[in-house]
């Protein structure tokens, strides 16, 4: 018999079959998670024709505006999630604090956090949004889960992965085997194995920040950013290019397919913040891709998934990709820290020299 594609249903099974003292609870969790993806990316697709464009006119507990989406898309995991009695709690971006799984419904042992919509600002504009997931084991089913119970290491992480809302809807995830991915086939709604162990090139030309906090950044990464802007003439001896879509699970996905490096680095724009992305719901679930897919994600001073969590919706500065890249970066901190670096010269530079009085 040819072999047939596989379907996203049937790899958690196989996978709990390697597994034989797993219990079934995990793989249902994990198709749950699925449905909530999967009407996500109904609504998401249906654009201005689903009445949900614009704003909510609400902030989230980041201060960031809300948008409609956003909301609707928190919802759908919550409700899609809340039934099948395996989680005892979930926490999300757009929630103050960890939601307790209703009287109603049995609870489970399992902790989901979420960002619902990532990239929500590219909805009006038809690019692609996506949906970050991250299950940890809860530290005590028999009682109500608290905040306190997710601020776990990411290294903790049974399951992490994400969807994203583009051209096609594709579910990438990792149970700590290896990296798959899986694209929705619309025809006839199930999510089809197309991207077995992925695995991110040690090396790459491409780089992704957002330039313009350039005046921010810390030594470290303008001295790389100026290196890879430098191209062939600069130390790096070859050219790079740049790229920049405005959510995470696009840049992620972007990395996984072809390498590249990502980079939200602290800055000192806003003192109070140090970083941009949140350790829970969004690098800790990208951190555990990429190091399953071969490349590494980092503080910058360290490993990611080595953070220890103080709070549910805590910053963290963000590098990750092609493993000689990130490996790169930590040096320049090492060296920034250590004061041993080099402030980098542009080739320009030297050459106005040239004509210095000196
Ligand atoms: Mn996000
Ligand atoms: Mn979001």
């Amino acid at each position: 018999m040819p072999n047939r594609e596989k379907t996203l249903t049937e790899f958690i099974i196989q996978e709990q079959r390697r597994f034989p003292e797993a219990s079934g609870d995990f793989a249902a969790l994990l198709n749950y998670v699925r449905l909530a993806c999967k009407r996500i990316s109904f609504l998401v697709g249906r654009g201005a024709l689903s009445n949900l464009s614009g704003t909510s006119g609400t902030v989230n507990v980041q201060g960031e505006s809300q948008t409609k989406l956003d909301w609707v898309a928190n919802d759908i995991f919550l409700r899609t999630s809340e039934y099948g009695g395996h989680l005892a709690a979930m926490a999300s971006e757009e929630m103050d604090v960890p939601y307790p799984i209703p009287p109603e419904y049995p609870r489970g042992k399992y902790l989901l956090a979420f960002d619902p919509l990532d990239g929500s600002s590219n909805i009006d504009v038809n690019a692609s949004v996506g949906s970050i997931f991250s299950v940890l084991r809860a530290p005590d089913p028999q009682r109500i889960a608290t905040e306190a119970d997710f601020l776990q290491p990411g290294l903790e992480q049974l399951c992490a992965g994400y969807a994203i809302y583009g051209p096609t809807t594709m579910l990438v995830l990792t149970l700590g085997q290896g990296v798959y991915g899986f694209t929705l086939d619309r025809g006839f709604g199930e999510f089809i194995l197309t991207h077995p162990q992925m695995q991110v090139p040690r090396e790459t030309s491409e780089f992704a920040i957002n330039a313009s906090n350039e005046r921010f950044w810390e030594p470290p990464v303008q001295r790389y950013v100026a290196e890879c802007r430098a191209g062939k003439s600069g130390p790096r001896e070859k050219d790079f290019n740049m790229r920049w879509i405005a959510c995470l699970v696009a840049e992620v996905h972007r990395i996984l397919i072809r390498g590249g490096l990502f980079m939200y680095p602290k800055d000192s724009k806003d003192p109070a913040k140090p970083g941009r992305l949140r350790l829970i719901y969004e690098a800790n679930p990208m951190a555990f891709l990429l190091e399953q897919a071969g490349g590494g994600a980092s503080t910058g001073r360290g490993r990611v998934l080595d953070v220890t969590p103080t709070g549910l919706h805590q910053r963290v500065p963000l590098v990750l990709g092609s493993l000689d890249e990130v490996e790169r970066i930590e040096r320049y901190h090492q060296e920034h820290d250590q004061g041993l670096d080099q402030p980098f010269s542009s080739p320009l530079f030297r050459e106005r020299s040239l004509f210095s009085q000196e």
